[in-house]
């Protein structure tokens, strides 16, 4: 069982990761860049509502960064001749590994918020178009 609480909030207004570890005490959140800070709810109703705005609808997603992926994917072409082509079974199956091990974080489908390091309940899906088209601005 994985006990720790850490909370990993992702400051919906300059994109900073702030991690804390939650406990009863904790009621409030300060990103130490743009020194914005949030109320937390209670645990029970942590996923209920977004701290940040207020929003009920949230996805899960795997915590890497786009980028990272397409930057191993270059790699890897890149490496193609001096690997003989094997580069590519090589990152896909890094890929395979990465993603057993990267932990699912929780969005926000409204500010883009996100909470990663707990285990949140499993009745969150990924992103669904038809909920997303909501919250387009
Ligand atoms: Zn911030
Ligand atoms: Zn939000």
């Amino acid at each position: 069982m994985n006990e720790n609480k850490s909370l990993l909030f992702r400051c919906p207004q300059c994109h900073h990761d702030i991690k804390r570890t939650y406990s009863k005490h904790l009621s409030t959140i300060n990103c130490s860049t743009c020194e914005k800070t949030w109320k937390i709810p209670e645990e029970e109703n942590l996923f209920r509502r977004c701290p940040f705005c207020d929003c009920k609808a949230f996805f899960i997603q795997k915590n890497i960064h786009p980028k990272i992926m397409i930057g191993g994917l270059l790699v890897a072409i890149l490496l193609v001749p001096s690997t003989y082509g094997l580069s590519l079974p090589i990152l896909w199956l890094i890929d395979l590994f990465l993603n057993k091990k990267i932990p699912e974080i929780l969005v926000c489908y409204k500010c883009r918020a996100s909470w990663g390091g707990y285990l949140f309940p499993k009745k969150f899906k990924p992103f669904q178009h038809h909920i997303g088209e909501k919250y387009d601005s």
